[in-house]
Formats: structure tokens, C-alpha cells, sequence
């Protein structure tokens, strides 16, 4: 079965989307660890991070620095936190965080985001790429 995040890729699912190219995608969290959360996916279906071939792993983290770099000109915070979990969407992602205390890195405080601050926050993050 398709993950979650390969329906967003084709489109069956909404999201909030930040940037797309032919290999990656990148769209706002849907329940963020901080305002701007977000997520840097490969469209290639693959659970584990290292699992991934080199140059497509290495191209997935020069796709992230690009998006964290236009992140941290929207969202004012101390510096842009990196994880990959994987434990809930089983499809490899890279989670860009603006953080300011270690607190926002723990996924346990979560922020609420109106449909109109998430809109925006996708399309002025975009407009720095
Ligand atoms: P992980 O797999 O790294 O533990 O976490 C998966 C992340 O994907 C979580 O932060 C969760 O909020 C996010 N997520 C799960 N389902 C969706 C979805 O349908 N849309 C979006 N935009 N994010 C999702």
C-alpha cells in the first residue's frame, strides 16, 4: 500500500506544499513540532533513510539545506533543527525545524497553526527559494 506521503506526491492528498522538483518534495508538517516545521521528502518510496542510494541520499540533503536556508529567512528562530524518525510515516523524510529551545525538537509540544497561517507560512517560505 502507498504511504501517506505518496498520495500527497500525486496529488490524492492536500498539502501544504513549499517546493518540488522532479525527485523531492517538501510541504509543512501537518501537526508541527514548531511554526514552519517541515518536511523534505524523496518522491522514490523508501522506508529507511540509509537504505537510500548515495548520490540520492546526498541530493536529498542538498534539497533540504536549500529549503532550511529559505525556512530560516521566514520563521525568526535560533537555527534550523534536522531529524529523521520514520517511525509513524514508514517513507523517508527529513524533518527541518525552527528551533529556539531543545524542547521544540522532543515531538512532544506541538503547535496549533490556523489553514491561513499554514498558507502562508508554504508560500513566503517558497518565495525565499
Ligand atoms: P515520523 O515518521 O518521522 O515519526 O513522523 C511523521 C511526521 O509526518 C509527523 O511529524 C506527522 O505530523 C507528519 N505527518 C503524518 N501524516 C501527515 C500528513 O498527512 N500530512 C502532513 N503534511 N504531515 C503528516
Amino acid at each position: 500500500m502507498p504511504s501517506i506521503f505518496t498520495k500527497i506526491i500525486k496529488g490524492e492528498i492536500p498539502c501544504y506544499k513549499v517546493a518540488e522538483d522532479d525527485h523531492f518534495i517538501a510541504f509543512l508538517d501537518i501537526n508541527p513540532n514548531a511554526k514552519g516545521h517541515t518536511l523534505c521528502v524523496p518522491k522514490l518510496e523508501i522506508n529507511r533513510i540509509f537504505d537510500m542510494e548515495e548520490d540520492h541520499y546526498l541530493d536529498l540533503m542538498r534539497f533540504s539545506r536549500k529549503i532550511a536556508k529559505a525556512l530560516e529567512k521566514v520563521v525568526p528562530c535560533d537555527r534550523i533543527g534536522v531529524s529523521v524518525i520514520g517511525l509513524e510515516v514508514p517513507h523517508v523524510h527529513v524533518h527541518l525545524i525552527p528551533i529556539n529551545e531543545m524542547k521544540d525538537m522532543t515531538f512532544q509540544h506541538k503547535v496549533q497553526l490556523s489553514a491561513e497561517e499554514m498558507q502562508d507560512l508554504a508560500k513566503r517560505i517558497a518565495q525565499e527559494l
